[in-house]
């Protein structure tokens, strides 16, 4: 039994001031929106822990890379929630789903690539700076918990990663 809300908190908190350690001009907001009555959930939290770390890395990578770019009023911000519902709108015999969401607003993932990203070794990002193995591990660690990673994204705008795991 796992307090997610804690243990995407924590990771939030402890990938942002690792980035800041190495790059002091570094700066975002870290915005939560967690379920406060998600209590306690049956999940493996070293799998779901790495892959909820995989997506804030990810995204505090897309937010510092448009940072750079010096445009005018952009504060990166990187957002990450939490949602416990009932399966198919209480359809679902009981069952529910935990839903995770991590967004920023990045630059987004170009058209012409977002096919590729769960694909072991892409990456966009120079040799040293990326193996290419985040998303994909992610991918298989959910898909292993019977759950879904999806992915929305909106070029110049930002992007979404939704985790959404069946839990008892
Ligand atoms: P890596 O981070 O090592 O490149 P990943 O599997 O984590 O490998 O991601 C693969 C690629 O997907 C990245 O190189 C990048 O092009 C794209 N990507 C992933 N997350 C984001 C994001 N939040 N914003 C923009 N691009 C992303
Ligand atoms: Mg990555």
């Amino acid at each position: 039994p796992t307090d997610i809300n804690k243990l995407a908190d924590e990771y939030l908190r402890l990938a942002y001031h690792g980035l800041r350690a190495k790059d002091k001009s570094f700066n975002a907001t870290l915005e939560t929106d967690f379920d406060e009555n998600l209590g306690l959930v049956n999940v493996i939290p070293q799998d779901l822990g790495r892959v909820i770390l995989n997506l804030i890395t990810n995204a505090f990578y897309a937010v510092n890379e448009k940072a750079k770019a010096d445009i005018e009023g952009y504060q990166p911000t990187v957002t990450v929630s939490s949602k416990r519902t009932p399966l198919l709108g209480g359809a679902g015999g009981g069952s529910q789903v935990l839903k995770i969401a991590i967004s920023d607003n990045g630059n987004g993932i170009p058209k012409d690539i977002v096919d590729k990203i769960f694909q072991p070794f892409f990456t966009t990002k120079p040799t040293g700076q990326g193996t290419g193995l985040g998303l994909s591990l992610s991918y298989d660690i959910i898909k292993a918990h019977g759950g879904e990673l999806k992915v929305e994204t909106e070029e110049g705008e930002g992007t979404t990663f939704r985790i959404v795991i069946p839990v008892t």
